[in-house]
């Protein structure tokens, strides 16, 4: 058979339970209360003891007709709401409610080769995060300082070396710091030092850093300058 549902114990369940229970300490109780839940002490051909549909214990149904399925009105009640939020539950299930859609959803008109934006206001919204704007100087800066480290040869990886064997540090990585330098052995004279002239300074200049750079580091100049006359 089956195991009921337990829950707390209804009035009527209680009540029908004592009479077998009269008198009696914890201990006595006990065991008479274990063989009444399996349904073994009560009067098997009498149709009014039934279980509880809510708390699931047996219990003596008194009304006239014999129809009550709970054994006390507080059970009665539980079992409404019970059955209430069940309805409500499959409810939601069958009809769920409609999706709001989102602001880009909304807005953005993405599904199309060349998407576009609907509001204005919600375009600024969205966009600020992802495209900043910045001032024509700034934009410079970042570029010059780019083409800086392009002309230095790029980022460059660091020159690790992964030791093998059954050393300690095994699993560690060991940056080199060592330069080794292999020069030829040969009984040629070095050659003749060249050096460059940069003809335009200010050329140079120009093409290597951005105009902002130059106009602080001009103003740095003429600051140390000043500072240098007034000691
Ligand atoms: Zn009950």
């Amino acid at each position: 058979m089956k195991q009921p549902n337990y829950r707390t114990p209804g009035s009527g369940a209680v009540s029908f339970a004592a009479q077998y229970a009269k008198g009696m300490i914890r201990a006595q109780a006990l065991p008479v209360i274990v063989q009444l839940m399996a349904g073994e002490l009560h009067d098997q051909s009498d149709k009014r003891i039934k279980r509880c549909n809510y708390c699931g214990y047996w219990w003596r149904d008194d009304s006239l007709r014999n129809t009550k399925r709970t054994c006390s009105p507080e059970c009665k009640t539980k079992v409404k709401s019970l059955q209430q939020a069940e309805r409500r539950a499959d409810h939601a299930l069958l009809n769920p409610k409609p999706k709001k859609p989102s602001h880009l959803e909304q807005y953005y008109v993405w599904w199309i080769e060349y998407p576009f934006w609907i509001d204005d206001y919600q375009m600024l919204k969205h966009t600020w995060k992802y495209e900043s704007m910045k001032s024509n100087a700034k934009i410079e800066h970042i570029e010059a300082a780019k083409k800086r480290g392009e002309a230095m040869g790029g980022r460059k990886k660091p020159n690790y070396q992964v030791p093998y064997g059954g050393g300690e540090k095994d699993d560690q990585a060991v940056k080199l710091h060592k330069v080794s330098l292999r020069l030829p052995k040969s009984d040629r004279e070095s050659g003749e030092v060249k050096s460059f002239n940069i003809d335009n300074v200010n050329a140079y200049l120009r093409e290597k850093y951005s105009e902002e750079k130059l106009q602080l580091e001009a103003k740095r100049a003429k600051r140390q300058r000043d500072f240098k006359w007034l000691q």
